[in-house]
């Protein structure tokens, strides 16, 4: 069976790891630094600040905005749930909009009929790793006065008109889950180039005290600490970035392998019409965290479960991204009747994820090649 994903982990990872449990120093401390360090390196930001998942991420750059309850924040019903969760955790209302059809993120042109007096941010997510179309989105923001936060979770590394996502606009939400493109096993982190807004989420990730507990450590003297606001939990350990500090180093690497993989898989399905394949976009490029191919319902016999189904049983493990926030019953029970989307809920009936990821062997891409195309040949009308 060719597993959906299989995280990257070497020597160094494990060398690293096993280094910071002897080191006697568990929690944030020197390999946070460093592993914060690289990071911003890497996608070219001021600053980069670790947590403890990409929800904690969304929840502090939200905060570092500040976000209260009864405001609105525009966001695309085609995303993972974290999105939206991070909206309702500060009793605020998450406010979606629908996808395009042929990249998958949020719609821009829907945007401005949602803006309301209200309307306190717009959280565009990187659908896939491709970049969104941000100018667009920008200059709404500029014109309604609000605030981005993206939603990077799959999006490292991407980029929109040369620039690298983390380095463009106010604050963008990192995930390093066992499935992204660069794992700690749990993980996120914001990037911004404000300094005040990093000082801010330094703070709040650790209770709103003046300083952490490593700083208050190395600098003797200093060990009187302050609760300056009533902050969050959500800083990450030295452990988890003991993996990050190579994990970030090998990111470019990783991605020139998906990207392989994503080129192979569009070359063998070009002259199916049983599917589409992703397209390529001229104002960015793709991450490619993950593959998701569409079928076309109209030339296959059956539906796409029984694709997935026969996939299975040929050895290849898929997944489906994603299911519309605004068909899960907790987002029903939350929103009350909401208009329909319908480009989201064609999307999600024809959505297939194919295994990407680099510790697939080129016989495993040729594998997953010969069970879709096998698949989709029995299937077609
Ligand atoms: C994974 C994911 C997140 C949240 O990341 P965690 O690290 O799992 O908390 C947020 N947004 C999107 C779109 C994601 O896929």
């Amino acid at each position: 069976m060719i597993p959906f994903h299989a995280p990257s982990i070497g020597e160094e990872e494990i060398a690293e790891v096993v280094d910071t449990l002897r080191s006697g120093w568990l929690t944030t401390g020197p390999k946070v630094q460093r592993f914060e360090q690289l990071f911003s390196a890497y996608v070219l930001a001021r600053h980069a600040v670790a947590v403890n998942s990409g929800t904690a991420a969304l929840q502090l750059a939200l905060e570092a905005i500040g976000l209260e309850r009864g405001d609105e924040v525009i966001i695309p019903t085609y995303t993972f749930t974290a999105t939206g969760e991070a909206v309702v955790s500060f009793g605020a209302r998450p406010v979606l909009a629908d996808c395009r059809a042929d990249t998958l993120n949020i719609d821009a042109t829907t945007i401005e009929s949602l803006v309301t007096a209200r309307t306190k941010a717009i959280v565009p997510v990187h659908v896939a790793g491709q970049a969104c179309d941000m100018d667009p989105i920008l200059a709404l923001a500029a014109s309604h006065q609000l605030h981005i936060v993206q939603d990077a979770a799959h999006a490292l590394p991407t980029s929109y008109r040369g620039r690298v996502i983390g380095s463009i606009g106010e604050l963008t939400a990192f995930s390093f889950y066992a499935t992204k493109p660069i794992t700690t096993g749990e993980g996120g982190m914001i990037t911004t180039d404000r300094d005040d807004l990093a000082a801010r989420i330094r703070r709040m990730r650790l209770h709103g005290l003046t300083a952490d507990t490593w700083s208050r450590e190395s600098d003797r003297g200093a060990a009187l600490y302050e609760v300056v606001d009533i902050g969050f939990k959500c800083n990450m350990t030295d452990i988890a970035a003991a993996i990050g500090i190579h994990q970030v180093r090998k990111a470019d690497a990783m991605w020139r392998r998906r990207s392989e993989i994503a080129s192979a898989y569009g070359k063998a399905f070009a002259d199916l019409d049983t599917c589409h394949t992703p397209p390529e976009v001229s104002y960015g490029t793709h991450a490619w965290h993950l593959y998701i191919l569409q079928v076309n319902r109209h030339a296959l016999a059956r539906d796409r479960g029984e694709v997935i189904q026969r996939l299975r049983m040929r050895g290849v493990e898929t997944s489906i991204h994603f299911q519309p926030l605004h068909l899960h019953r907790a987002y029903r029970r939350f929103l009350g009747t909401v208009d329909a989307f319908p480009v989201a809920e064609q999307i999600f009936a024809r959505a297939i994820s194919l295994p990407i990821y680099p510790r697939m062997t080129d016989g495993d891409v040729a594998h997953v090649i010969q069970a879709v195309r096998d698949t989709l040949g029995e299937l077609r009308r």
